[in-house]
């Protein structure tokens, strides 16, 4: 029987707190005497969007079980237990064909059901304008209709679905709307509307938006732009990528002190690359190629992922706990702050069990960190079972 109890501190209060689990249940959290007082206890992270990790590319057909397994058990040795595997913008047949695909592999393995909570279909539906597009192909973009909706319904029925669409295409308003009515959550990206389509969007069911401060041109105007109309917009809930990169921590900060904490949470928005450095025994020398879908893109020497020859980024190479870290270096916080943007928050976004409360799967990381701040060692357990940083259980 897999059963189990320890004793940490709690990452929220610092209190000592003995946790126990049952059959992959978390069955107490209580109050205990002491606990080692640089070892931490803290939800698994969340990840709602991840294009593929680990040299696996979701976005490419073909796909096997041991291929998903892989990205998933590398994700999860980066922290992150639970995720929404991540489309992007394709032919919409292609996209479709591709999801059904992927949604066949997941239902014949526990452990894919267990690790991909959902679905993010980011695209088609996405401002074809420059700069706006980011790594998407304005050529495959096109307006959102019922039957796309009814489709994502039908191949992904009852998972949680998260759509990011760009609300001035025409017929986009209706489709948010239809889009809720089918269980979706709807969040706005790669957009340019004006403010007003924003709040329309909003009034027809929109909740979030998705990684502000990209999928738009560097250079703006200064007077209005989609981060000031964001800013103006309160009951967004916001997603970021914190890996310094995409977001200068300037602009990071000033982000976190325009918008409400609780209406932040973090995404690594990784693509393959991710997590394929760290498997590299020695740093690599010269840039290394990957493909997100049929594009192909450098991560140079800097981990920024770009296509050849152009500034814009194309998807990050952020492991999702290093993403936790590197926020609360750019906010000058505890790391214990930010950690909750990448585990409660997006997961109470999206509808997913979140707080580390009895009756809950028994997912849950296990942390050193040093007076440094620095993570010195991250234990992760799934369901009360504790799995290698290679992805093997470790039952005792
Ligand atoms: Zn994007």
């Amino acid at each position: 029987m897999n059963a189990g109890a320890l004793c940490a501190r709690h990452y929220e209060t610092g209190a000592p707190v003995r946790l126990s689990w049952e059959n992959g249940i978390l069955t107490g959290l209580g109050a205990c005497p002491s606990a080692e007082s640089d070892l931490w206890v803290a939800p698994a992270l969340c990840d709602l969007q991840v294009n593929g990790f680990a040299g696996i590319d979701f976005q490419k057909d073909g796909l096997t079980t041991e291929n998903l397994l892989s990205a998933v058990r590398q994700l999860r040795a980066a922290g992150c237990t639970r995720f929404f595997l991540t489309l992007i913008t394709a032919p919409w047949d292609h996209l479709r064909h591709r999801l059904s695909h992927l949604q066949n592999l997941r239902r014949q393995s526990t452990e894919l059901q267990a690790a991909i909570s959902g679905w993010h279909i980011e695209g088609p539906f996405l401002s074809p304008e420059p700069g706006f597009h980011g790594a998407h192909n304005p050529a495959w973009m096109c307006d959102p209709a019922p039957h796309h909706l009814r489709q994502l319904r039908e191949i992904t029925a009852p998972d949680p679905v998260l759509i990011t669409l760009a609300p001035e295409r025409p017929g986009a308003l209706d489709a948010i709307a239809l889009a809720v009515s089918l269980g979706f959550t709807v969040n706005l990206g790669h957009t340019n509307a004006a403010i007003e389509i924003l709040r329309q969007a909003m009034a027809a069911g929109a909740t979030g938006f998705t990684h502000l401060g990209n999928g738009c041109p560097r250079d703006l105007d200064r007077h209005d732009n989609i981060l000031w109309r964001v800013f103006e917009l309160p009951q967004l809930q916001v997603s970021l990528i914190p890996d310094r990169i995409h977001i200068s921590p300037a602009l990071f900060r000033l982000m976190h002190r325009a918008i409400d904490a609780d209406h932040i949470h973090y995404v690594s928005d990784a693509m393959s690359a991710a997590g394929a450095f760290a498997e590299s025994p020695v740093p690599p020398v010269k840039p290394r190629r990957f493909t997100l879908g049929n594009l192909e893109v450098e991560v140079g020497l800097d981990q920024i992922v770009r296509q050849p020859g152009k500034t814009n980024f194309a998807g990050s190479a952020l492991r999702p706990i290093d993403g936790v870290f590197r926020a609360a270096q750019m906010l000058n916080c505890p790391w214990q702050e930010t950690w909750k943007r990448f585990s409660d928050q997006p997961a109470r976004y999206v509808g997913l069990p979140a707080g580390m409360q009895t009756g809950q799967r028994a997912d849950f990381c296990l942390l050193r960190v040093d007076h440094r701040h620095a993570c010195q060692e991250l234990r992760i357990f799934v369901e009360g079972v504790e799995y290698s940083q290679t992805g093997d259980r470790k039952d005792s």
